[in-house]
């Protein structure tokens, strides 16, 4: 379904991100384990696309696998760094053969190892132009063409420290065609809030997505945040985090209760819409829900209810 279209019917959206296994045999388990995340009812799912190009096909295949999921909407995520013009049309023209509604357009960063190649695109707003011109020459099946997400920061992006001028930029790519903006992961709420209220002062309307990632050990903590460069955990919660001696157990009860209560709270504060970042697992996200009182997404306010 077409991004504008789920905004319209569902007022409220719950998704949930993916990233391809990088074998067959992890991506078949994915593929078995979605009825789990299907019965959440999430809106859409998205699965990443590796800037690095080693997943690229998985990200192809797994799109396609989910596409037969019932209940599940796919929505494949696409950098364009790296690339050249003839290798995005030749993605987009795939992606539209198969049915696929909407792509998360992003510019990705440069693999270490890539010599300073940055292929015909230097910024996502150059992809999300692109796809607009795809869209206008009618090859994919529905007349609109493919729906744009796209990146947002909420505590800025490490590349434009200039945050006036990030904000310029962010506007520049939402008038470029972007239907949807899903946030960078953030573990303050007050941050969201102030970046959306920025996004207001800048003439942003498009739907905003609150992205969500539940802590679940401490390698994982350290390992987001070089990920998600500039995402910040406060020191409450880096309090509750040091206060369980390391026990991987009590670290994962410490950020799934987090991270509810930064949806309970977003919820209450009008989010568009939660963009849960899984790590390919369904136990958080399932805790997340079963907390807050809900089977579904649809309890949660989705589909308009
Ligand atoms: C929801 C989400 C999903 C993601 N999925 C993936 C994924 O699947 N694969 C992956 O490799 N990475 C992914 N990323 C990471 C993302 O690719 C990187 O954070 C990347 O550095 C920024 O991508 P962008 O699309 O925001 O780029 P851009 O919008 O191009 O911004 C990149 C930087 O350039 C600046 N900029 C923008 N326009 C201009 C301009 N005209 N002149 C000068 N500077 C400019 C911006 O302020 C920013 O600092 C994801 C990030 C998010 C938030």
């Amino acid at each position: 379904m077409h991004l504008r279209d789920m905004f319209a019917r569902e007022g409220r959206t719950f998704s949930f991100e993916f990233f391809p296994p990088r074998s067959d045999a992890a991506a078949r388990e994915l593929i078995d384990s979605m009825s789990e995340f299907a019965k959440l009812r999430p809106t859409f799912v998205s699965v990443t696309y590796g800037a690095g190009g080693s997943t690229r096909d998985r990200t192809h295949n797994l799109v396609v696998a989910l596409r037969q999921v019932e209940e599940i909407d796919p929505i494949p995520h696409l950098t364009c760094v790296g690339h050249d013009e003839d290798q995005v049309h030749a993605i987009l023209r795939r992606y539209a053969r198969a049915g696929l509604s909407n792509i998360m357009t992003l510019r990705g960063d440069p693999p270490k190892d890539s010599g300073g190649d940055r292929g015909s695109f230097r910024q996502a707003s150059d992809l999300v132009r692109f796809i607009q011109r795809f869209n206008a020459s009618n090859e994919h099946p529905d007349r609109r063409g493919f729906g744009v997400a796209v990146a947002g920061f909420p505590e800025g992006h490490p590349l434009t420290p200039n945050r006036m001028l990030e904000m310029d930029y962010l506007k520049a790519k939402v008038d470029a065609g972007a239907d949807a903006i899903v946030t960078q992961m953030f573990f303050e709420n007050r941050d969201f809030y102030d970046f959306r209220e920025r996004c207001e002062l800048a003439g942003i309307t498009v739907p905003i997505l609150a992205g969500i990632m539940p802590v679940t050990s401490f390698k994982g903590m350290r390992k987001m945040a070089e990920l998600a460069a500039g995402a910040r955990y406060p020191a409450s919660l880096l309090r509750a985090v040091n206060r369980t001696k390391g026990q991987e157990e009590a670290v994962r009860r410490v950020g799934v209760h987090w991270a509810t209560e930064q949806c309970r709270d977003l919820l209450d504060h009008d989010v568009a819409g939660i963009h849960f970042y899984t790590l390919n697992r369904s136990t958080a996200t399932r805790e997340i829900y079963a907390t807050l009182g809900v089977s579904d997404s649809l309890a949660l306010g989705a589909h308009g209810a």
